[in-house]
Parts: C-alpha cells; structure tokens; sequence
C-alpha cells in the first residue's frame, strides 16, 4: 500500500469542495457520469485505431448502485479505466488533467466529442462524501487498483482484483446535517430526477437496479395479489432529439417534445432545427411559442435557452444565447466546444456563444421571415404575441437592428387587416410623399378618428399604430424604401397664422395659452367641434407613453387644436364673443377639454368640465 498527498492545487480544491462552495451539491452525480462517458468514448475511439480492442456499443453503459445501509452509492463503467501511474496523475494532480493529456496523445484525432472539458469534475463528489473509492482497471494491462481517499489529507492506492476493464467509484455519504439530508441521495426516485435532468442526453444508457411491482400469479381481479421483484432500468434517453436527423423526424417529434420539455401546453407556432458544424459546431432545437407565457412581461421572469455541453445540462436558462429582441425563443442548444468554468459554477462568456448566439439570430429571423411569406395567419399570431418584442429590437442596440427587423413588421392599416411596410409601399399613390399613420387602438378606431376622414376621401391608406412602442420604433426607422413616416396628427407650423387668425381665435388663444401653441380652422372635420393635434418631436401618443414611464421629465407635445368652423357648437361659441365673457370661456375650454378626451388625454379639472356641461344641459 502506497499513502501520498495531493499536490497543492488539489489540497486548495478539496478544501473548497469539503467547505462546499456549490449552492447544488447534487452536482456530483452529473460529474461522475459525465466521467465515465468520456471513458467510455475513450475506449471507443482506441478501437477506432487498434483492431486488436473490440467496441461492442451495446455493451457499454453506465451503472448506478445505492445501498441504504451501508449509506454508499456507486457509479460503474466499462470505460478505459486507469493504470496505477494514471491514477496519479489524474486523480492525485489537478493540474494534469487526464482528458488534455489524451486530447494531446491524440492529436490527429478531429473527434474532440471525447474530450470532458470539466477540469475539476471527480473532486466535486467530496461535497457529499468524505470517503472515496475507486477500483478501477485499465483495458492495457491485466493489473487493477483501489485508490481510497477521506479527503484532504492525502489517497493511498492498493493493488486490488477486478474482472474487466472500467472504473467502480464508491462514495461513502456524509453524515447528515441540519442543511443537507444526503440519505435523500439514496433515494431511487431522487437519482431518476437527477439524471433525467441533468444527464438526459448521455450518450449510455444509464441503468439502475430498481424495485418494482406485478401482479402475483394467482391474482385475479376479485382478490389483486402484488409481488415485488427487481429489474434493471433505463434512466436516460440516451439519443437527445437534437442529435436525431431531421428527415427521421415529424412535425409532431417536435410537438411533444415542446410539452415534454415544458416550453408549453400547446403546439408551438413554429419550430427549428440546427445541425450547424464550422467555426463552431453546435446543435439546436428552437421554438417559437403560440401563447405568451403568463409572466413573460414580469421583468424577474428569466428568459434563455437550455444549453449543453455534449448531452450535460449546464444551464437551464442561458441568456446569452439570444439577442434580448428575441426573448421569446424556447428550446436547447448542445454544444462540445462550451466549456464550464466549475470554479465558478457559471459560464465564461466566450467567444463560442457569441458565435452560436449570432448563429441563432439569423436562423430565427429566416423562420419568421418565411412564416410571414408563406402563412400569413400563423405570423399574425406569433406578432399578436411577440410583435411587441420583435419590435423593440429596432431600438435595441441604438438602431443597428432596425434594418434587418423592419420587414418583420406588420399593422393594420385603413385598407388591409394586416400589412408590412414593403405591401403599404407598392399601394402607395404614385404622387403621394409619405407614409401615413395614425395612432388608434384599432382599426375601427382609427376610421372614427376625425383627421383621417379626409384620408380616405382621397383614398389614402394610413397605417394603423396600436402599440404604444410604435411610435418609437418609427422614429428610428424615419422611412422605409425613400418614404418619410408622418403622423396624421402633426400639423406643421404655420407662420403667417398669427396674422390671419380671425379675432374668435385670437380670444381663444388668450384663455388657451398655456396648454395649446396654436388654434386653427380645419374645415376637414365633418362630424367632429375639435380636435387635436400635435407639431414637433412629440406626438400626443409619445407624451401618454412617456408619461408612464420612471424618470420621465414631464415631456409632453405642443399641442394644436384643431376646430371645425362649419359646426353648431363653434357658431353658438361666436355669437357670444365680446357679449358673455364667462360664457366664450366655457365653450372654449369645453372645446378644448373634448378634443382631450377624444385624444385619450386626461383633463386637469374634471370637477369643472362635469359641471359646466351640467350647466348647459
Ligand atoms: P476532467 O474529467 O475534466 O479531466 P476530473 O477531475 O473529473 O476532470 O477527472 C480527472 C481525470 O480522471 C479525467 O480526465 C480522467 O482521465 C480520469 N477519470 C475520471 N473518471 C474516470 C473514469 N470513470 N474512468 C477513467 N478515467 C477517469
């Protein structure tokens, strides 16, 4: 029997693993499988390379083995298994880590799916033991090893006696505390949900001895009679969807595993499939959702994909992986070349996910560019859901998005129920200068709205903008195709109106100065006393908006109200100038306070306005 010590670095991580720096001890199971997998692939590419060792695939797989009593749980394989030396340098020298040094051994190998980029992974199985066994025997000699360690101090290796080569780890657990009940990890039920969720994708079958029940031989369904018996079963799904062929699978593949993976309840409104090898080689299975979820406006909800590294769930929301305008996108990604910073327990941002992410975006943004073309109705459901997000992306990133974004957009519009901006475009007039729009909740509201009356007596289309980001995100865009964007409520300023102004107006504007820049006639009206409309940056629209948001410093629009000179109310309004003053500024404030209304805007006196109507009825 040999006693050593652990090198200086090991010392200082065995110390860190005893002290825990892990919020999630149960990590060490998916370490030590992930362990034995990359042996086992070890052992599978050596038969690549030697005719005299055979690779059966069915004969390998991973074995879990609790026992209650004895409070130890084992993890066995038929992988390469380590000689004496290898035991050493593996398991006694952080430094050396065993997979880097076979990654180098075999350098022509271009089949780096074998190399476990964990660094540390083996020593994470202290959090829960403070005894360690591992019998193991290499496929290169005829010799086996029991390599013990009870933490810190040091291992011994003893010669030992085992049938075939792999490796047997025996974890002695930890007596419980009042923080953790590591009998819980005995538990069949318990191991299931660890490995389901954390080592799903192993390329081995994963098999565990487990308790189960029939019906004896002589039940019948008057007197049920059960029996236990034992019989080994699968605990993983060994081949990830992701890794399946595309053409092996059907839409409803895909559909089940939405719900199985609960992205959701329902069919997903699309789906994609990546197989990307280059520069990075990843694999990916992405949704887009028909419904939002409950809490997807919460700004606590953590959004992002699951991602892995060679079928190990690392993180199961990975935000890097999508740009923040495509928020929306469920599914996974698998990847070999991520690795794990284990120190940290976290991902490094790398390089490797900027790629993947940017990888993504673009095939996300072809989906819904292709659903746009080829099914109208399911676009308009996923932009019914999502449109709001996508749209936000245009002013993500000071604009550089709004180019590649804004033929994703569609509104209603005056003449279409849905319409993009190209469509909008080529309906244009051919004399017409700019792309109209006006801000309504509907389109139904839009056509009661005064000013596009006119409109559409010329048989000019308006777009249709129904969220309050709208307006925003056509600031940014400014025009689409050499057409500008105008508001069919901003007027322009009018500088000869002081001198033309009639006296009525000019009273008006005496009592109006300090809420409205101007007073104007707009015969245009019809129906409608007044109404009104804005000039300048801010539209009445923006102003509502901002008026929302924290940190708003009382921006607010210029104000233009417009009155309809042909209407009653405005004729009554004349005959009392100069003869009721109390009266003219009844009306005049009436006037104004109704055109605020119909804007959606509130009125600072509401007491006053009850009662000068009450006053007139
Ligand atoms: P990593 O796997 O990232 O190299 P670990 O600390 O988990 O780091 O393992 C150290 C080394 O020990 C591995 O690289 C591997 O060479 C060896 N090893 C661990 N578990 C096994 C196993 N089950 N069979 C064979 N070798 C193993």
């Amino acid at each position: 029997m040999k006693t050593k010590k652990f090198n200086a670095q090991t010392e200082r991580l065995m110390d860190l693993m005893i002290n825990s720096i892990y919020t999630n001890k149960e990590i060490f199971l998916r370490e030590l499988i992930s362990n034995a997998s990359d042996a086992m692939d070890k052992m599978y590419y050596i038969a690549l390379n030697d005719d005299k060792v055979k690779f059966d695939h069915d004969e390998y797989y991973i074995r879990i083995t609790p026992n209650k009593e004895k409070r130890t749980i084992t993890i066995e394989d038929n992988g390469i298994g380590m000689t004496e030396d290898e035991l050493v340098e593996n398991l006694g020298t952080i430094a050396q880590s065993g997979s880097e040094e076979f990654k180098k051994a075999n350098k022509k190998s271009e089949n780096h799916e074998i190399i476990g980029q964990f660094g540390v992974g083996f020593y994470s199985s202290f959090m829960v033991a403070d005894k360690i066994e591992v019998l193991t025997k290499s496929y290169k000699e005829d010799k086996a090893h029991l390599w013990t360690s009870n933490g810190a101090k040091g291992y011994e290796i003893k010669d030992a006696d085992k049938d075939s080569h792999g490796t047997i780890i025996k974890l002695h657990l930890r007596e419980n505390t009042e923080d953790y009940n590591y009998d819980e990890l005995l538990d069949e039920y318990k191991i299931r949900d660890l490995v389901s969720h954390h080592s799903n994708y192993i390329r081995y079958p994963i098999k565990m001895n487990v308790e189960k029940k029939r019906p004896t031989e002589d039940s019948t369904s008057e007197d049920p009679k059960f029996e236990s018996y034992r019989e080994d079963d699968i605990l993983n799904q060994a081949v990830p969807m992701w890794r399946k062929n595309k053409n092996e699978l059907k839409e409803e593949d895909y559909n089940d595993f939405f719900r199985q993976r609960h992205f959701g309840f329902e069919d997903p409104t699309s789906y994609i499939h990546i197989n990307v090898e280059g520069m990075i080689a990843f694999k990916s299975i992405l949704f887009i959702p028909s419904r939002r979820p409950y809490d997807f406006f919460n700004i606590e909800t953590k959004r992002g994909l699951e991602l892995y590294s060679n079928g190990v769930l690392i993180m199961e929301k990975c935000e890097d992986l999508l740009p923040p305008y495509l928020s929306f996108v469920k599914g996974i990604v698998d990847s070999e070349d991520i690795s794990l910073n284990i120190s940290r327990e976290m991902l490094q941002k790398t390089r490797e996910l900027d790629l993947i992410r940017k990888n993504i975006e673009k095939k996300v943004l072809e989906e819904l560019n292709r659903l746009l073309k080829e099914d109208r109705d399911k676009y308009k459901e996923f932009f019914d859901n999502f449109g709001v997000v996508l749209k936000s992306g245009a002013y993500e990133n000071y604009g550089q998005n709004a180019d590649k974004l804004k033929d994703l957009f569609i509104y209603p519009s005056t003449q279409e129920n849905v319409t993009t901006l190209s469509e909008y475009r080529e309906r244009m007039k051919p004399d017409q200068e700019f792309i109209y729009y006006a801000n309504a909740s509907s389109k139904e509201a839009a056509q009661e709205l005064p000013q596009i009356k006119s409109f559409m007596d010329k048989d000019i289309e308006v777009l249709v903008l129904t969220d309050p980001i709208d307006e925003f995100v056509i600031k940014v865009l400014q025009e689409y195709d050499e057409k500008k964007f105008k508001s069919i409520s901003t007027t322009e300023e009018n500088k000869d109106a002081e001198e033309k102004d009639s006296d009525v107006i000019k009273d008006m504007k005496e009592i109006l100065k300090d809420e409205v820049v101007e007073i104007k006639e707009n015969e245009s009206l019809k129906s409608d006393a007044s109404f009104l409309s804005s000039r300048g940056e801010i539209s009445i629209e923006m102003e509502k908006t901002l008026k929302n948001m924290p940190g708003n410093q009382g921006m607010v629009a210029q104000k233009v109200l417009e009155i309809n000179p042909n209407h009653p109310a405005f004729e009554k309004l004349q005959k009392y100038r100069g003869k009721d003053d109390e009266l003219f500024k009844t009306y005049t404030n009436l006037l104004y306070n109704q055109a605020r209304l119909m804007a959606g805007l509130e009125i600072k006196d509401p007491i006053a306005f009850a009662r000068d109507i009450n006053k007139l009825m």
